[in-house]
């Protein structure tokens, strides 16, 4: 899923990159962009406008922080309204309820409801060790009830048989007292659904809910409907009090525009979402993890939040006016720049949290970017004095012996450091405009 708005809101984030400043021109180009990709993944558009508006109002109020670039905190801003989104009040099913807990599916036909509440069933039994009875009411359906009496079987879960010749509501009132009289911690009852909202649908369900007094009634929905899921979350909301969302084929390839919409249209929380069709195929629903991979983030945002705290934008600034004003690139600021990484974590560390497209780029990095490395290099040039550090060129065979003495190396290491040096020195000379790690930086995420 999200495959497409992934890669439409990478692009947008790519024409961020480097970027130093955000006008309110580029702003309102990026929202534009960010508007399309979500209406092409077929988003609702009160949904598209309300998520547009709020990220327009964060923007417009934030305070660019110091050790950021713009880009990366529109970055991180449009990732917290995703997860306020899709997130908003997510809580854990509730169990808690007087037993039996019941648990209502509704949804409609193809949403997935039969094969939700054997994971459901599944899920319940093995992670939250509960008795649970499953029953179906789709007498409409003999092959519907069929079906989730052999999940039942298969699952080892109880399955209240359904004898289609009865009345839906009939079934629901000797399912729960079952449930009661047997002492079964939870009875899940699926429903029937049609392919379209009807309304003998909707009031049968209205009955059966009035019947079993659920704790959670569930609207199971197709992540890939778009939106017909609308439709049905709209037609459900109104004739129950849902109390929670399943996502459905989650694994799927489609454009996923329900998943986004569904929390707000419903005004309830996803609780789970299915991820296959295997019974253990479901997991507890976290918009933190959604977000990031329709964002494609992979572990980035870590990164940024390590970025925010370690890097000092000012200093790579200076560095990059020193630059620019055609000045050379010497020890002391090759210190800068390891010690920066140092706290960091080591280049390797950083190298491992980036999405590959980005490693890619960062290619000219020099080598020996391991921790101990970096600590190395550091103390070596530590133990110069600051007119070598300012004239590397000045420093000879004997100079090499002293330093190597000063900071317990041999004096391969040092060879091996003026080398590094000259390597990044060039690679600073062609990057003329910017500045070694103030462009990489950049080049991370904004
Ligand atoms: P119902 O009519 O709402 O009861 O829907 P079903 O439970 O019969 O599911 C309809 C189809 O969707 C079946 O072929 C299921 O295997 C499939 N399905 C349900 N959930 C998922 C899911 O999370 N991923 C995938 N790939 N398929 C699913």
């Amino acid at each position: 899923m999200f495959d497409k708005l992934t890669e439409r809101l990478q692009g947008v984030m790519e024409s961020l990159r480097g970027r130093g400043r955000l006008t309110d021109e580029n702003i309102s180009d990026t929202l534009r962009q960010v508007r399309m990709a979500l209406l092409e993944a077929d988003v609702a558009l009160p949904v598209v406008k309300t998520f547009i508006e709020s990220i327009r109002g964060k923007v417009v109020g934030m305070e660019i922080e110091k050790s950021l670039t713009p880009g990366q905190s529109l970055v991180r801003i449009i990732h917290e309204e995703l997860i306020a989104l899709m997130g908003a009040g997510v809580r854990p099913i509730n169990l808690r309820a007087q037993p039996p807990v019941v648990i209502l599916l509704a949804g409609l036909q193809g949403a997935g409801k039969t094969t939700s509440a054997g994971k459901l069933a599944k899920w319940l039994k093995d992670t939250e060790k509960k008795k649970v009875l499953l029953a179906s009411t789709d007498v409409y359906r003999p092959a519907a009830i069929l079906q989730l009496e052999r999940l039942a079987a298969q699952l080892d879960v109880a399955f209240y048989p359904s004898d289609p010749k009865k009345p839906a509501l009939t079934l629901a009132r000797e399912a729960l007292s079952e449930a009661r009289q047997s002492l079964f911690d939870v009875l899940i009852v699926d429903t029937a659904g049609r392919l379209h909202v009807d309304d003998e649908m909707m009031s049968e369900i209205r009955e059966i809910s009035a019947a079993v007094n659920p704790t959670e009634t569930l609207f199971v929905v197709d992540s890939m409907a778009g939106q017909d899921a609308v439709n049905a979350a709209r037609a459900f909301g109104s004739a129950l009090t849902l109390t929670g969302v399943v996502l459905t084929k989650t694994d799927g390839d489609a454009r996923g525009g329900a998943a986004l919409s569904v929390r707000q249209i419903t005004g309830q929380p996803i609780l789970f979402m299915g991820t296959g069709e295997k019974t253990d195929a479901l997991e507890v629903f976290q918009a933190e993890r959604v977000a990031s991979r329709i964002l494609g983030m992979g572990d980035v945002l870590a990164l940024v939040e390590k970025v925010t705290t370690t890097v000092d934008r000012e200093q790579a600034e200076k560095l990059a006016r020193k630059l620019k004003k055609g000045k050379d690139f010497d020890l002391e600021d090759l210190h800068d720049q390891l010690a920066q990484v140092e706290r960091m974590g080591g280049l390797s560390s950083l190298m491992d949290k980036l999405p590959a497209h980005l490693t890619a780029r960062a290619g000219a990095m020099p080598q020996g970017g391991g921790e101990k490395d970096i600590k190395r290099q550091v103390a070596i040039i530590r133990s110069m004095t600051p007119g070598e550090r300012r004239y590397p060129k000045n420093i000879d065979a004997s100079r090499k012996r002293r330093i190597a003495a000063g900071s317990g190396v041999h004096v391969s290491e040092i060879n091996k450091l003026l080398k590094n040096y000259l390597q990044m020195q060039k690679v600073m000379k062609s990057m003329s405009k910017g500045g070694g790690l103030a462009k990489m930086m950049r080049a991370f995420g904004g």
